[in-house]
């Protein structure tokens, strides 16, 4: 959602002489656009900002000006904490109201540092100029921000407001505007995506299976995907849109963070284990090819060896595509913060260590399944080799093919050749046509 975001603020700024530019010392103003999702993320802004001091000096020094803004959940979170431990901060903004960026700048120049970390969320979206390109065949579309379910670890509600869904008919349009800038795979995002219920053509709110089955009808899209979603808000009518619509990618990202109820529970996920192996027996029985991912928290307060255990377990019965596994980070104001039994660093390490290696091993063992299999790659970018493009397999894959004739945003057949460590080799099937791969 941050790329998204960016790309926003870009086309915000636009109108106003600005454009983007590859390194921060061609930058008349750096917008550093920012996680607060784990301490890790959030501490990384005042690095950078370190570094931005010394450019605004530098540049100041040959009589150039540097505008320097933070945007995103840190600004939201921390808001005016960050003028106040970093100077060099011109400009600080919350994720719903970057539209307002043009205005801020223009107040700098009457000499007053700006920040604003409203929610008038509704606002932005209608404010918000049309995506003027897109950066490639695989675009990014937010349907839906916020979040109303408070788990205990988790700072989204806060920085991100209550839940939102846009309209069906100003999602249509953009999705058709980024279709027509050549778009032709589009991911829909949202904090909790298929909580959407977005109000419909008809007056009656819509779910997210419906806003789906609406998008496949755009001629000259040929992929959809949705991220991140909650086992709670996985419906029939989305779930059969999986059995049903070709064009929905045969992989969704389910997380359920822990295996154990006890854990489940003192999160607030509002699910057991045992919902979530319904949940996903179902998901199976509509689309049998579907591959799975998710995240995982390890060293969640008053998590034991036994409760961790059930993690294990439960993600060898699922057996997963791919995953994304992180040690508990205390967030400030969340309720599992000021709990009493935190976990020990060195155990959330060694967890998190037999965690992945139980992660990473299904994740080879799914990609080396793909080798031999024929399936359809759309082509992103160009590959280090001549004639080699790279694209994604309708499993989020990286596959490397020599690409024949084909160009950036086409979609073809081909069959996997090599398993490699991040990524597919492959060669088209063209019949006599067929290339071999040169890595
Ligand atoms: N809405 C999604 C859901 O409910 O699963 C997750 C969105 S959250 C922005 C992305 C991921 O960050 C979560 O799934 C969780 O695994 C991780 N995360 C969130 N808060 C965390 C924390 N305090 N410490 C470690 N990981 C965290
Ligand atoms: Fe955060 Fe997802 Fe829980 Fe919402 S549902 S509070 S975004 S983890």
């Amino acid at each position: 959602m941050n790329a998204y975001d960016s790309a926003r603020m870009a086309d915000v700024m636009a109108p106003h002489g600005f454009a983007p530019v590859d390194v921060p010392e061609d930058a008349d103003m750096v917008v550093l656009n920012t996680c607060h999702i784990r301490e890790k993320a959030a501490e990384k802004v005042y690095s950078e900002l370190g570094r931005m001091r010394a450019l605004k000096r530098a540049k100041s020094e040959k009589g150039e000006r540097l505008i320097v803004a933070v945007a995103g959940c840190v600004a939201q979170a921390e808001g005016e904490e960050i003028l106040r431990r970093a100077d060099v901060v011109d400009i600080v903004v919350g994720p719903q109201v970057y539209h307002r960026l043009p205005e801020m700048v223009a107040r700098l120049a009457r000499g007053e540092k700006a920040l604003d970390t409203e929610f008038p969320v509704v606002d932005k979206f209608d404010a918000l100029p049309e995506a003027k390109s897109v950066e490639g065949p695989a675009a990014f579309l937010t349907v839906q921000e916020g979040c109303d379910k408070f788990c205990t670890f988790c700072v989204v509600p806060y920085t991100r407001g209550a839940e939102y869904s846009r309209s069906v008919a100003q999602i249509e349009e953009e999705a058709r505007r980024l279709t027509d800038l050549g778009a032709r795979e589009i991911t829909l995002l949202g904090q909790n995506v298929n909580a959407y219920h977005g109000a419909g053509p008809d007056g009656q709110a819509w779910g997210l299976g419906r806003l789906i089955r609406r998008l496949a009808r755009i001629d000259g899209l040929k992929r959809l995907r949705y991220t991140t979603s909650h086992p709670r808000d996985m419906d029939d009518e989305l779930i059969a849109a999986h059995r049903d619509e070709e064009k929905l990618m045969p992989y969704l990202h389910l997380p359920v963070q822990a295996g154990s109820d006890a854990v489940l529970e003192a999160m607030n996920r509002g699910h057991t284990a045992d919902d979530y192996r319904r949940l996903v027996g179902r998901i199976r029985a509509a689309r049998p090819d579907i591959a799975l991912s998710s995240d995982f928290i390890v060293g969640f307060p008053s998590e034991s060896e036994a409760d961790f255990e059930a993690t294990l377990s439960l993600v060898r019965e699922i057996d997963y595509a791919q995953s994304f596994s992180f040690k508990y980070s205390p967030r400030p104001g969340t309720p599992a913060a000021a709990a009493r039994k935190q976990v020990p660093e060195a155990v959330k390490a060694e967890r998190l260590e037999r965690l992945q290696a139980l992660l990473n091993a299904q994740a080879d063992a799914f990609s080396q399944a793909c080798v031999g299999r024929e399936i359809d790659v759309l082509f992103e970018k160009a590959g280090r080799h001549a004639g080699q493009l790279i694209g994604r397999s309708p499993y989020l894959q990286a596959v490397h093919a020599h690409a024949g004739s084909h160009k950036i945003g086409d979609i073809a057949r081909v069959r996997v050749t090599q398993k490699m460590s991040h990524s597919l080799g492959a060669e088209l099937v063209t019949g006599a046509a067929a290339m071999a791969v040169a890595l």
